[in-house]
């Protein structure tokens, strides 16, 4: 007996995919290779589950890379978004018995604070439509013979499900601890798809040792509001604003993360020290200011009076070739201007971090690559190379800023990918009775 649809991967995107599907009256099967589904659902936004963000849908289109082109992600995803949106997703949660808040910077999460409330509603919603949910089950390859999906469950022969269509939930390769694989990246390939090459996203900054050890002491210390960018041989490639956080060996927070699908290793991120200082003219005439009032005071002092934490007074003086007990009246014109740059924000302003790595597959939250935007149709999120067969979720090349957009990303399109399934087994069931 064939299903009407299987769904390789029991993530956030393939249990919504298998409950939309049931909901249209189709027979779902979810295969799941690690003992429980949704592992990384349950390490969302800390445990909390940052499910999605507040403000209209259509602001959510610029928060998504990947595709060949600026902005192709956001135009992808664009129809699953619309036809369930982040109010449908808070209604939908809510009318279930699960009620949603949105914080200040617009994050929503459940009101209890419990990524497992969300799990339990999604399984709760997949047990009242009946799917059936087999976890412990790798899927190791796929064919198709007679117009079927045979999935092979095992390395040997035998174990072997069949469908007459398939949604590939299979999620992308970070995190390995909480089920990624990989898999539906090869699974994809074996069925005639090009695969983007996937790298980390969402992912903190490795600055380069040298660069980065005057900041060492200042790990855990964060800049709200910070103005960042990434310039590559010279030219600025993108830009962010938001929190940035000093780690032990680099750069991280909210603003580093969604820099990141934009850096490789070689690029420089200039990060503003002081947020919120104008740009580097108007920074340095301050700065000159100050020093022409206060010439006894030390450099660290007149810092630490603009606004600057004493650790990263101490970096910076270091990162620039002074001393700590540098007096304001013995400081150099070019140290004065190279202080100026890296505090201020605006065009070329930020602290020179050159980057020597990206924080690798068990730091990135997600993974930019994967399926081609191009090889997908938007409207129901079928193959173009082979009918019957759905995407949904991360093994997309889309990846989300951080905030809600990936979890809002995998409950759109795996609720796209179920609905169109169930309707293309439905007409699939109806052609083989009348042929
Ligand atoms: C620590 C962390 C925190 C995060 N916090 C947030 C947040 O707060 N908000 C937000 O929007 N996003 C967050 N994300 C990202 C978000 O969790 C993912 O984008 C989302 O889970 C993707 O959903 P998915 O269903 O496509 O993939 P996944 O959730 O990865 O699910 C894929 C499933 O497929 C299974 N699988 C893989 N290969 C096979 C195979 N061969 N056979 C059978 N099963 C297989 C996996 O075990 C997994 O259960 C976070 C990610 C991490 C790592």
């Amino acid at each position: 007996m064939a299903w009407d649809v299987v769904v390789v991967g029991g993530g956030p995107a393939g249990l919504f995919a298998a409950v939309a599907a049931a909901e249209r009256g189709a027979r779902a099967l979810v295969l799941e290779h690690m003992s429980n589904p949704g592992r990384k659902l349950l390490a969302s936004g800390g445990g909390q589950c940052n499910l999605t963000h507040g403000g209209e849908i259509m602001d959510f289109l610029p928060h998504y890379g990947g595709g060949t082109r600026p902005g192709e992600a956001g135009r992808f995803l664009r129809p699953a978004l619309y036809a369930f949106s982040n109010s449908d997703l808070v209604t939908w949660c809510t009318r279930r018995g699960v009620s949603l808040t949105e914080d200040p910077d617009g994050r929503v999460f459940p009101i209890s604070r419990r990524a497992q409330d969300v799990l339990d509603l999604l399984l709760a919603e997949a047990r009242q439509r009946r799917v059936e949910l087999r976890t412990g089950v790798r899927v190791r390859s796929l064919r198709v013979e007679r117009s079927r999906f045979v999935v092979l469950t095992a390395a040997e022969q035998k174990s072997v499900v069949e469908g007459l269509t398939l949604v590939l939930a299979t999620g992308g390769r970070s995190y390995p601890s909480l089920g990624a694989t990989g898999d539906g990246y090869r699974l994809a390939a074996s069925l005639g798809h090009a695969v983007v090459s996937p790298r980390p996203a969402l992912a903190p900054v490795v600055v380069k040792r040298n660069a980065f050890s005057p900041f060492v002491p200042c790990a855990g210390v964060s800049l709200p509001g910070a103005a960042v960018a990434v310039v590559r041989a010279g030219r600025p490639i993108a830009e962010e604003s938001g929190d940035v956080l000093f780690t032990h060996r680099g750069l991280s927070g909210p603003a580093i993360l969604n820099l990141s699908r934009h850096v490789f290793p070689g690029d420089v991120v200039l990060a503003s020290l002081l947020p919120g200082s104008g740009d580097i003219r108007s920074t340095e005439g301050r700065l000159a200011a100050e020093v022409a009032a206060h010439g006894k005071r030390t450099v660290a002092n007149l810092l630490q009076g603009l606004g600057l934490a004493a650790c990263l007074s101490r970096a910076l003086l270091a990162a620039v070739g002074l001393g700590p007990g540098t007096k304001a009246a013995e400081l150099p014109r070019e140290a004065r201007h190279a202080l100026a740059v890296s505090l201020a924000s605006g065009a070329n302003g930020g602290h020179p971090f050159p980057v020597g790595s990206l924080g690798g597959w068990n730091e990135a939250m997600v993974t930019a690559g994967g399926v081609p935007l191009g090889e997908v149709d938007p409207k129901t999120m079928a193959s173009r190379i082979l009918p019957g067969l759905f995407f949904a979720g991360e093994v997309l090349d889309v990846d989300g800023d951080t905030g809600g957009y990936n979890l809002q990303a995998a409950f759109s399109t795996g609720r796209l990918a179920g609905t169109s399934a169930a309707e293309k087994a439905r007409s699939e069931a109806r052609r083989r009775v009348t042929r």
